[in-house]
């Protein structure tokens, strides 16, 4: 993402919460931590704390779920991150995966050359300070490594650039050992690494990442239908996750930025304080990443039609999008600061999360510490609900304080032991979002709450 960018503040009614707020809650509260802190940093990569990790883990296994477990059409690989190098030279990814980068002589900022304004292209201009460009200079994203010990007998080959190359190269064994017919799709979550040129954003464009895809084949008579399907289920399965639905768009892809063997594409797109960004990419890829993986693999990967036996190169619709932006969006689009009211008189941050994603699903609190009966039926009861789902015991500060430092990491329940637990065995369970309370009795605790923090996505 370039200065210019940064600098974009959306109108409209609604304020967009600055970065620099989910990144100090993030390492405050043990989200997420900049890698290798002690050293310095390194830009572009970051680690995840106690609490990132099952938000992560969250949006991970949501995602399989609905894409993978839920449709009988999808199954999911694993694929390693080192591939054969002639892998990346058959996607065109040792030649084209290349940004343009320019500098401003003046200030000496940096900028993507394809994110500059056309006017400052068309001036050569800095967006910033009006500064001239350098004339824009070619960089490889690709990451090198190399394999093997000895030298001479050393391979080069490349960290993925992109994820989604594993999935054509285990398309054929799939199709030999699963029992699946076109059209169906392959998914996959992985890391990726990219010598991005202009990392920055916090997780949004870092140098190691996570994405999600799905390749989904088809018989090229039907790429249209296939192409609008999950083009429509992305955006759903994306608007059921978020609180700002208008925050959420498709952007189509000009004629200047198709491929040319893609017929549409296009970006959904998600409005924070930095402007509209891509969040996910629905491509048409036609037959481009089967015909080039036979062509260089010397392996004919067309498909032949149990019935008809009509022998064809399917073509493949992607859908393919970011854990970390997802881990970002989220977090952005749930955070909150309440001023004072009625039912909080200091005021609070939240995260309304969806509570199937949060971190903490619960919070159980005894009324007071010093009181041995209550601590004892509150741990008791955390014992009991931390085998169901991930619940925190906390007994430190007044109740106040430790709803709110729940409400701040997005524990969307908590439950509270107090002296009428001791009489009639029923506690308070106090809701995220709207404070509101309720008596429950302890038995009935664990069904509850599992059912509302349920996977729960329907298509
Ligand atoms: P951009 O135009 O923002 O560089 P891209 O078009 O190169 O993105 P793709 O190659 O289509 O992105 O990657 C698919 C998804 O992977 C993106 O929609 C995004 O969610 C995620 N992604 C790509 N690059 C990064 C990155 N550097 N850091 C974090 N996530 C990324």
């Amino acid at each position: 993402m370039t200065q210019t960018q940064e600098q974009t503040v959306p109108t409209g009614d609604t304020p967009f919460v600055p970065i620099e707020k989910i990144v100090s809650l993030c390492k405050r509260r043990g989200f997420v931590y900049p890698n290798s802190e002690i050293y310095g940093g390194v830009s572009g990569i970051y680690d995840f704390g106690p609490l990132g990790v099952e938000l992560r883990n969250n949006i991970r296994r949501f995602w399989w779920w609905s894409m993978v477990q839920t449709n009988d059409n999808v199954v999911g690989i694993e694929g390693s991150i080192i591939t054969h190098p002639r892998v990346w030279e058959a996607s065109g990814h040792v030649e084209n995966f290349v940004d343009r980068l320019v500098d401003c002589k003046n200030c000496k900022r940096r900028f993507r050359y394809d994110h500059l304004p056309k006017e400052n292209v068309r001036l050569n201009t800095c967006p910033v300070c009006g500064g001239e460009l350098t004339e824009p200079r070619r960089f490889n994203l690709m990451m090198e490594t190399y394999i093997g010990v000895l030298e001479g007998e050393r391979m080069k080959t490349y960290l993925r650039g992109e994820a989604s190359q594993n999935i054509y190269l285990d398309y054929d064994n799939v199709l030999k050992s699963s029992r699946v017919a076109i059209p169906f799709g392959i998914c996959q979550i992985g890391k990726a690494f990219r010598n991005e040129v202009t990392p920055g954003n916090f997780l949004f464009r870092q140098r190691e990442f996570e994405q999600w895809d799905l390749q989904f084949f088809v018989h090229p008579s039907e790429m249209q239908q296939w192409f609008d399907y999950w083009k429509e289920r992305r955006f759903a399965w994306y608007q059921s996750i978020i609180t700002h639905k208008d925050r959420l768009r498709f952007r189509a892809h000009g004629p200047d930025e198709l491929a040319h063997y893609a017929k549409q594409a296009f970006d959904i797109e998600y409005q924070t304080i930095l402007g509209w960004q891509e969040w996910e990419g629905i491509h048409w890829r036609q037959d481009w990443d089967l015909s080039r993986h036979s062509e260089y693999s010397g392996h004919d990967l067309s498909y032949t039609d149990p019935e008809t036996k009509e022998r064809y190169l399917p073509w493949i619709v992607e859908t393919s999008g970011g854990v970390d932006r997802t881990f970002l969006n989220l977090l952005i689009d749930a955070y909150e600061e309440e001023p004072p009211s009625g039912k909080d008189k200091e005021g609070r941050t939240v995260l309304h999360l969806s509570p199937m994603l949060a971190p903490v699903k619960v919070a159980v609190l005894p009324l007071q510490k010093n009181k041995e009966e209550l601590v004892t039926t509150a741990k008791e009861l955390h014992h009991k609900l931390r085998r169901l789902m991930v619940c925190q015991y906390d007994d430190v500060a007044n109740i106040g304080r430790r709803y709110r430092r729940q409400d701040e990491i997005g524990t969307p329940f908590c439950v509270t032991i107090d002296f009428t637990t001791l009489e009639d065995q029923t506690v308070t369970i106090r809701e995220r979002d709207s404070m509101s309370q309720i008596r429950l009795h302890m038995n009935h605790v664990p069904a509850y709450l599992l059912e509302r923090v349920r996977w729960d996505y329907s298509v």
